[in-house]
């Protein structure tokens, strides 16, 4: 850890104890700090808040006191999750305290150079794949984030000779002030999030953080094929390394139908990747830039990109039985990623979709929706989902109760070389607690068949 002394004797305020409050309240209590916790839910049976105050730290729970700042506090850190018009964050900033997320400490203390990866899109993906390459490039890396481990608790324990591969969300680099990775990878920008950040140029500016504290020895890996993405990296300090599937370009990691190039050069054969998907090409050729700034040898990156088939839950690859294909891309909550699932493949699909109405219309799917032959339609829209696959023309529509019954009625529709796709384009809780949850049974169902 860097600079073990640097919090010791400061007044900081946590607020929120979700797992990065948990995590900052005991790195920041063991360095010396004079920590208080503040969370809105009531003290009974919250497991966290009872062993924090077994070691003597102060927790106050069951709500926000109007005077919890009058006592002079050097720092807050707020759960990302807390929204910016929550009353003690709006009147810590009046006050100029500095409101940080737990990862403006995990830069603070790590010993280890960060790669920080953000997006709307494809943040896991990208992260993993390049967890694997390193991994087995041996390079030690270390995942954070929402993916893994909270990032400080990753960052105390990182020496030198580790890597901290970072998933970053908007919500977290919101809370950052010096936060500089030596990587920085954004994947791509879709309006997102506008109910926490209020304006698509203030979830931009959120974004942006990844790059702001760079300079010119660091690296920013950016998406070249997206204008506002240029626009922002002529701001960034740093090294510019684009990406683009347009084609090969002399600059950055770029890819046509046959290559993918590094400055210009062939560097890897396309056939070589298993992922499917234009939009993990995209995640692929962010990692591999990655993966070769740090040293990785192709050999290790070539592995990866031959064995890995995807995250779970995200156009997972879950198993070929009798010549169809089943793929689990439950983390498909919204239209945007059932789009680039669906445009992943060529073959005759059986799309199983449906789940949380949020009043929104499936019509931006119809483009996408020529090599769909069966929909099965479950959940909350199921109705509404059967609706728009017969606008679109599908031959065959059918409803299911649950995303088990789907699949139970997908196999006996489907023939060999066809594709069976769980991509709800819809949340799962209208019957799952997550999409996780949602993406096993699929599986479940899939091993029973
Ligand atoms: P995140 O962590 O940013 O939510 P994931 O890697 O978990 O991203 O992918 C979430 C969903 O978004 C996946 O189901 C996938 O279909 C879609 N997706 C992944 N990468 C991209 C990308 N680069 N562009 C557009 N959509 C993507």
């Amino acid at each position: 850890m860097k600079d073990a002394n640097q919090f010791n004797g400061m007044k900081i305020l946590i607020l929120g104890l979700a797992k990065s409050g948990y995590a900052a309240t005991k790195l920041l209590h063991t360095a010396g700090a004079l920590v208080t916790v503040n969370d809105a839910s009531p003290e009974e049976g919250n497991a966290e808040a009872a062993e924090l105050l077994s070691e003597g730290i102060r927790v106050i729970c069951g709500g926000h006191p109007p005077d919890i700042l009058d006592e002079d506090y050097d720092i807050v850190v707020k759960n990302p999750g807390i929204p910016y018009n929550n009353t003690v964050v709006e009147e810590a900033i009046r006050k100029g305290i500095p409101v940080w997320t737990e990862m403006e400490l995990a830069s603070r203390i790590s010993e280890a150079p960060i790669v920080g990866i953000t997006g709307s899109n494809g943040k896991t993906t990208t992260t993993t794949l390049l967890y694997h390459m390193l991994n087995i490039g041996g390079k030690q890396p270390l995942i954070a984030g929402n993916i893994g481990t909270v990032s400080c608790t990753v960052a105390e324990k990182a020496t030198k000779d580790n890597i901290i591969v970072l998933e970053a969300s908007s919500f977290q680099l919101m809370g950052t002030e010096t936060f500089r990775p030596k990587i920085a990878i954004w994947t791509n920008l879709y309006d997102s999030h506008l109910d926490y950040h209020g304006t698509s140029e203030a979830y931009a500016a959120a974004k942006y953080n990844i790059s702001r504290n760079q300079t010119e020895e660091d690296f920013f890996i950016y998406n070249n094929d997206q204008p506002d993405l240029r626009k922002y990296a002529t701001r960034s300090s740093a090294v510019k390394v684009p990406f683009s599937l347009m084609g090969m370009k002399e600059q950055g990691i770029s890819a046509d139908d046959e290559q993918i190039y590094w400055n210009g050069e062939p560097y890897v054969l396309r056939s070589v990747i298993k992922l499917p998907g234009q939009h993990n090409l995209e995640n692929i050729l962010a990692a591999t830039a990655a993966a070769i700034l740090l040293g990785c040898d192709k050999k290790a990156i070539e592995n990866v990109l031959s064995s890995f088939t995807g995250v779970r839950h995200r156009m997972q690859f879950v198993k070929e039985l009798k010549g169809r294909k089943f793929y689990n891309d439950s983390k498909a909550t919204n239209t945007l990623a059932t789009k680039s699932a669906l445009a992943a493949f060529d073959a005759p699909t059986i799309l199983i979709a449906g789940g949380l109405d949020r009043g929104h219309s499936f019509e931006e799917l119809a483009p996408y929706m020529k090599n769909v032959k069966v929909v099965i339609a479950v959940g909350e829209t199921a109705e509404k989902f059967r609706e728009f696959a017969a606008s679109c023309g599908v031959d065959t529509i059918t409803m299911a109760v649950d995303v088990k019954d789907a699949v139970r009625k997908a196999y006996p529709l489907s023939s060999s070389g066809d594709i069976i796709l769980l991509s709800p384009a819809c949340a799962s809780w209208d019957q799952y607690p997550s999409f996780e949850t949602r993406g096993d049974l699929f599986i479940e169902a899939v091993m029973e068949l």
